[in-house]
């Protein structure tokens, strides 16, 4: 970075040589004399401030200390150092000139020949949304592996309360069998989300094998399709012929992640209706299985939340599906999308890498 800092030094002195390097800098830059008066900065630095040179050259760079969310204490210390060791550096939140809020990485240095002090700023914002999503993703998985013990623990006690309602049958008047009748069906219901939780919470030996989806997609279907019939749903496929899909993966994590989105689809359509699977090969590079329906659909609100665990709004829902597909997905190199309208119909996207 020195190295850069001299170089862009020598480029302010003969400006007009170097002109196209500090313009296209991929980091701000802004040159202040001794006096704080700014002189000069490049057209990044514009973007990142999210204001035009013309409102910064030729104007003291306190102006732009303002826009640094840090104590007036810090701003002191800050130039303390800079007077003392000619260079000092800080990361912090900054608001731009149009309010809004970026992560930056700041430097200051004083140019020892010319006593201009060069200041550099990196925008970090990405990284660190980056890094919050990540944690946010970390403490999930988490958080699953921790439900998923408990899980295993809660089904013991259950099977022993199970036996003892049976018992009360037996002994206990109409009123007591009435609200046994209630207990047990809330005890098979408690039954049920277990067990979808620990199918999909369970670890897969994680054998890849070469899968061809076209044929995988059929077998799903053939099993499907009679569910979604009883429903009045009817299931039709447009699978592009002259591409072989072949993918490099887990087949039956792949087929849980199909089958999923295709009982969610008819979840979504209580009153039937079509559902719509496409294949396609886009670019040559991946491969696009879309499922579409022409159910209640998704509002936006809800959007980012459908991948979470738990995140359901069914009566009868464990909110497992989708969370459980992004992780399958994702682990195969892939992505999802997800297009929705209400009262029109959702699809989804599953994009996976094509293996040649
Ligand atoms: P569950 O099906 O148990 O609710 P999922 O993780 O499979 O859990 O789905 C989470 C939520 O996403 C659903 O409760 C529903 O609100 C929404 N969702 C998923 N797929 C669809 C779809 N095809 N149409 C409408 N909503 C959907
Ligand atoms: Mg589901």
């Amino acid at each position: 970075m020195r190295g850069l800092v001299k170089f862009v030094l020598v480029e302010y002195e003969y400006k007009q040589k170097f002109e196209h390097i500090f313009q296209f800098f991929s980091n701000g830059l802004l040159f202040v004399d001794e006096q704080g008066i700014v002189l000069e900065m490049n057209s990044q630095m514009e973007e990142i401030l999210q204001a035009d040179k013309s409102k910064i050259i030729g104007f003291n760079a306190i102006k732009l200390l303002d826009l640094l969310d840090m104590s007036y204490e810090s701003k002191k210390a800050f130039i303390a150092e800079l007077i003392r060791f000619g260079q000092a550096e800080l990361f912090c939140e900054m608001q731009t000139f149009l309010g809004e809020l970026k992560y930056i990485h700041m430097k200051v240095s004083k140019q020892e020949d010319t006593n201009v002090y060069l200041t550099e700023i990196h925008d970090e914002s990405e990284k660190i949304h980056m890094k919050k999503r990540l944690n946010h993703t970390e403490s999930l998985s988490t958080i699953g592996q921790l439900a998923a013990s408990i899980a295993h623990e809660i089904r013991n006690p259950m099977t022993s309360l199970k036996g003892f309602t049976q018992l009360l049958q037996q002994t206990t008047n109409e009123d007591g069998k009435r609200y046994l009748a209630v207990i047990n069906e809330e005890i098979k219901r408690m039954e049920e989300i277990l067990t979808e939780f620990l199918e999909v919470s369970k670890p897969t030996n994680n054998e890849f094998e070469y899968i061809e989806l076209k044929e995988l997609l059929l077998e799903v279907v053939n099993f499907m399709a009679p569910q979604a019939l009883l429903k009045n749903i009817e299931v039709s496929t447009s699978l592009q012929t002259e591409c072989t899909c072949k993918v490099l993966g887990d087949r039956n994590l792949i087929k849980q992640v199909f089958m999923n989105s295709i009982k969610n689809a008819i979840e979504a359509m209580p009153k039937g209706g079509n559902i719509y699977i496409t294949v396609s090969c886009t670019e040559k590079k991946d491969v696009c299985i879309e499922i579409r329906d022409q159910g209640q659909g998704i509002e936006a609100a809800q959007l980012d939340k459908i991948f979470d665990p738990f995140f359901t709004t069914k009566s009868g829902g464990t909110g497992l599906g989708l969370s459980h597909s992004s992780q399958v997905i994702k682990s195969h190199g892939g992505t999802i999308e997800v297009e929705s309208k209400v009262e029109v119909g959702t699809s989804f996207k599953f994009i996976l890498p094509l293996q040649k």
